[in-house]
Order: C-alpha cells, then sequence, then structure tokens
C-alpha cells in the first residue's frame, strides 16, 4: 500500500487492530457513546435527536409536514434543522427550494401542505441526482474514492448562479446572507413572504 499522508487520530483496539479517523473536511470527530434501547440495537445516544432523512424507511414525509406546520419558522430554516429531517445541506436546500419555488424565508405556517409535501419531494430528488453524479464537490479536497469531484453542482439552477438569469424565467439570481451562509433564489419565481418576517 502506498504511503499516504494521513491526518486524524487513531486508536489501538482491544484485538490488535487499529481503528483510524480521517477527516478531508476537517469537520469532524469522534467519540464512544451508549446506545438508546429500542428495535434493532437502538441508535448512539448522542444522535437519537436526529430526524429521519428521506431515505430512511422511518421517514414519513406526511408527518415531516406536520412538524414544518407547527414549527412556524423560515422554511430554509426548517428544511436545514436535523431534528425535522436530516440529510439536506444548505445547497440542496437552495435547490429544492428553487424547485418547489418557494423563498427560503416564508414562513412554514402558511405554506399549504401541499407546497411543503412537494419541498420535501424535491429535497429528495436533488439528493438522488447529486448521488447519481458524486455529490456537490466544489472543493478540491472533496473527492470521490478516485480522487475526482463531484460535478452536480454543474446542474444546480440556484447554487452559484447569483447575477446569472433563472433557467425558468431569465430573471437574475440573488444571494443573500441567511444562518450565516449565502442563499441563492430567483425573486421572481420564488417569491417574497406577503409580510415582513421576524429573521
Ligand atoms: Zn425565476
Amino acid at each position: 500500500m502506498p504511503s499516504l499522508p494521513i491526518r486524524g487520530i487513531g486508536a489501538e483496539l482491544d484485538d490488535g487492530n487499529e481503528l483510524r479517523f480521517v477527516d478531508q473536511r476537517t469537520f469532524g470527530g469522534w467519540h464512544l457513546d451508549e446506545y438508546t434501547p429500542g428495535a434493532e440495537g437502538g441508535l448512539p445516544v448522542s444522535i437519537a435527536h436526529i430526524a429521519a432523512d428521506p431515505f430512511d424507511p422511518a421517514y414519513d414525509p406526511a408527518a415531516v409536514v406536520e412538524v414544518l406546520r407547527r414549527k412556524d419558522t423560515e422554511i430554509k430554516r426548517a428544511l436545514l434543522d436535523q431534528t425535522v429531517v436530516s440529510g439536506v445541506g444548505n445547497i440542496y436546500a437552495d435547490e429544492a427550494l428553487w424547485r418547489a419555488q418557494l423563498r427560503g424565508r416564508r414562513r412554514t405556517k402558511g405554506i399549504p401542505r401541499a407546497g411543503l409535501l412537494s419541498l420535501l419531494d424535491q429535497a429528495r430528488s436533488v439528493i438522488v441526482e447529486a448521488i447519481t453524479v458524486g455529490g456537490t464537490s466544489f472543493d478540491d479536497l472533496y473527492v470521490n474514492v478516485n480522487g475526482e469531484s463531484g460535478y452536480f453542482d454543474r446542474s444546480l439552477n440556484s447554487y452559484g448562479r447569483h447575477g446569472l438569469p433563472c433557467p425558468r424565467c431569465g430573471t437574475l439570481i440573488v444571494r443573500e446572507q441567511f444562518m450565516n451562509r449565502g442563499s441563492r433564489f430567483c425573486p421572481r419565481c420564488q417569491p417574497a413572504p406577503r409580510r415582513r418576517t421576524r429573521s
């Protein structure tokens, strides 16, 4: 095996094997955890609060819609909330909101159930498409096992397109700060909330 620079930490296990943690993006960490009681061995306690992702057999979009409506918060904030639904990151959220024609600052309570269901459906589709082509890599460090970047970012309709025409209506895509991240949206197809929202 070629010798590669390995960043991260490792531990020798009781059986003599070595366990190593290598984190390309350096956001991660590791620790030992207890399991919750439950079917199929339960979940590690520290992640038991994390909601199902759209591919989990336990995922129930109709139930998520009810959680969203009870939250009464901005829809993008709710979509990124891992206790509501997990697996939807900032870029996927922007893309799903563009497809569902919803402004991220709209409050969940004012969005019809059908609109919320459609948004969840779009979020799932976005993730499926991203996985199919290898993710939204836009960082040289973030590559697949063959050392290749993903190409999904090239097919996004809002991310990376601020100042460029919306693929649906031609209005220029706008970028704004939201939750310390960039949000991109079409000001025409994703209309602003009718009343001013608290933020
Ligand atoms: Zn548009």
